[in-house]
């Protein structure tokens, strides 16, 4: 899932000053679940714009904002409301705006921050697991990514910082090499220790990143 959170207030407020009349649009998906832009921070923020002065021509929340054929049917669907409006505010990840500022020609304005690919501890704690390399290694680390929680990314097991299992930039954090090693071991098999991993090949995680089935 797509991690995101509200841009500051003092930031919104700078991007929305020249415009008057706004359509707002959420996203079903990951902002929803994230709390980010779902239907009740859609809501809130209606709220927040008419509290400065502005207002809102309507608004609706597409299932998911990064599906570029929905976008353009949904804004199809609240075709007068959008006319209106003078921008759209979308409270979805940066694939979700661009989703939409590609079906439009009118000022689209993103509310989010997207932060990363998150797995979700519990509501609310998110944690991120996997950076998109495109050269997957998960089958040799028993399932940790080191290219991810390592603070550092190392491929060939740990810095010389680890101190009782734990990583020298955040103490709090158990050191991800600590953890392969000991899963590894638990499995009994030598997985990534069996052969040196060569530098990561970033060529790999083409931009922009294309995939046809
Ligand atoms: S090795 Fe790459 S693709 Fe696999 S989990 Fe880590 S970052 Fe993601
Ligand atoms: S202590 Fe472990 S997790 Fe932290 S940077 Fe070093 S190798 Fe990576």
């Amino acid at each position: 899932m797509i991690i995101s959170e509200r841009k500051p207030l003092d930031e919104l407020q700078e991007a929305v000053a020249p415009y008057q009349n706004f359509f707002l649009i959420g996203c079903g998906a990951c902002a929803t679940v994230c709390k980010s832009g779902g239907e009740e921070e859609v809501f809130q923020m209606q709220e927040w714009l008419i509290e400065q002065g502005k207002a809102v021509t309507g608004s609706m929340v597409i299932d998911e904002a990064c599906h570029l054929l929905r976008a353009g049917r949904d804004l199809r669907h609240h075709k007068l409301a959008v006319q209106e409006a003078d921008a759209l505010i979308v409270l979805a990840c940066g694939g979700g705006v661009q989703s939409i500022s590609s079906q439009t020609e009118q000022r689209v304005i993103g509310a989010l921050n997207s932060i990363f690919l998150g797995n979700v501890r519990r509501f609310g704690q998110y944690e991120e697991r996997c950076s998109l390399c495109g050269e997957c290694i998960l089958n040799e680390t028993a399932g940790i990514c080191p290219v991810t929680t390592c603070a550092k990314g190392l491929l060939n097991g740990p810095c010389g910082g680890m101190e009782d299992g734990h990583c020298e930039v955040d103490a709090e954090l158990e050191c991800a090499w600590h953890l392969i090693y000991e899963r590894l071991k638990q499995q009994k098999r030598p997985g990534v220790f069996a052969r040196r991993v060569p530098p990561k090949a970033w060529s790999k995680r083409r931009k922009p990143g294309r995939h046809k089935l």
